[in-house]
């Protein structure tokens, strides 16, 4: 097992053989032959790119996918040997990096093409290109009806060998009907270009949402990220769908004092004392990632027990009321994950902090240490 070691007792746990067990709740639902590209990108939504990208490999993932090419080289450079599409664009000066590291590239204008075509040429390389399309996204990529013609240019590029075209769901967590016609549009593209002779390899458009909620946005490869990390594209599944949390992220008591009613506690004086109790410092603040809005909102686990935070949160420490609890130094306090017969969940600390889960594990800092479970 990899430990790193640490003094401030705050780090994060990942069980990764809990991502083994949604790789394949996933590739279950899915019709034999289709195949999965896991998205990585963001640290593997903090959870760590290489040891995540690598339990994956394990498992047999067809590809993955990054937000850019320095999350690429971290990969390669880890010792990754998947495919990896980089789901972002890259400029010109990227090029040689991404022929040099047979990164696959996404393609949405012409004047990238023709530069990464060049570059393949230099290296006598073949680069792998998947073609983003926009069906409503209004981000990266080539607006649908104007599709095939762009493709039909790209197909003129002879170093570059078009493997993908995909498309991006914005509200497929919100939207049925919309996803649903961007599902048809994206189709029509589809069987357009088979018309014209053009067969492209590798059609998708699914991310976690789509895996689970819509069987005919799967295509040939599906792209989910969260539902891999055991989290939930909607909190009424929580519970429902046999997804496995990932992410614990724990600390330990450090101090504790008895204090006397009415006293305040921490910055702004926002929480004072109802009574005589004990508050424990727990090492841990926004600086790791526990957001200030979780400010005597949040709850956390000690001996099974549920206990709130009080006052603000602290860049580095944050106070628990524990009351009249035999609660000592060096006591395991969880902040997410399960303890006992209780749980807290990310999309918990989401629902207080308004937000999705998706940001709550993006901010979990490097400064908090990774151990691994299950490598
Ligand atoms: C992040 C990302 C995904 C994965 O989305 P989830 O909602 O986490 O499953 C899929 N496709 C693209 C283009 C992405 O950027």
């Amino acid at each position: 097992m990899n430990t790193p070691h640490f003094y401030r007792p705050t780090w994060v746990q990942i069980d990764l053989a809990a991502v083994a067990s949604n790789y394949s709740t996933l590739k279950k639902r899915l019709p034999a032959g289709t195949k999965m590209m896991a998205a990585v990108k963001a640290n593997a939504y903090g959870h760590g790119i290489v040891e995540v990208s690598k339990k994956l490999a394990q498992c047999g993932i067809d590809y993955l996918g990054v937000a850019s090419v320095d999350e690429a080289l971290v990969l390669r450079h880890g010792g990754v040997r998947t495919p990896i599409l980089n789901l972002g664009a890259f400029l010109k000066g990227d090029s040689e990096a991404i022929v040099k590291n047979d990164i696959t590239a996404t393609i949405t204008d012409w004047d990238t093409a023709k530069c990464l075509d060049s570059y393949a040429g230099v290296f006598k390389k073949k680069a792998k290109v998947h073609i983003k399309i926009d069906t409503g996204m209004g981000r990266l990529g080539v607006w649908h009806d104007e599709a095939d013609e762009f493709i039909i240019k790209v197909c003129s590029l002879s170093n570059l060998l078009i493997e993908g075209i995909y498309t991006h769901f914005p509200s497929a967590d919100s939207d049925e009907s919309f996803t649903r016609s961007q599902i048809a549009v994206f189709s029509t593209l589809v069987s357009k270009l088979t018309i014209k002779g053009i067969e492209i390899p590798l059609r998708h458009t699914a991310n976690s949402m789509a895996v689970l909620g819509f069987k005919n946005s799967h295509f040939n490869l599906v792209r989910p990220g969260l539902a891999l990390y055991g989290l939930h594209p909607k909190d009424e599944w929580l519970g429902k769908i046999d997804l496995a949390p990932v992410l614990s992220f724990k600390t330990k008591v450090v101090y504790t004092k008895n204090v006397a009613r009415g006293r305040s506690i921490s910055y702004g004086r926002t929480y004072t004392t109802k009574k005589d109790t004990k508050i424990v410092t727990l090492p841990v603040g926004y600086g790791d990632g526990y957001n200030r809005l979780l400010s005597n909102k949040a709850r956390v686990l000690i001996h099974g027990e549920v206990y709130p935070v009080v006052g603000r949160v602290c860049m580095d420490q944050t106070m628990v009321d524990v009351g009249q609890a035999r609660v000592r130094v060096g006591d395991e306090v969880v902040l997410v994950g399960c303890q006992k017969n209780r749980v807290i969940y990310v999309e918990d600390i989401a629902r207080i902090c308004r937000t999705i889960p998706y940001e709550v594990v993006c901010w979990i800092s490097p400064r908090v240490p990774r151990i691994y479970l299950n490598v």
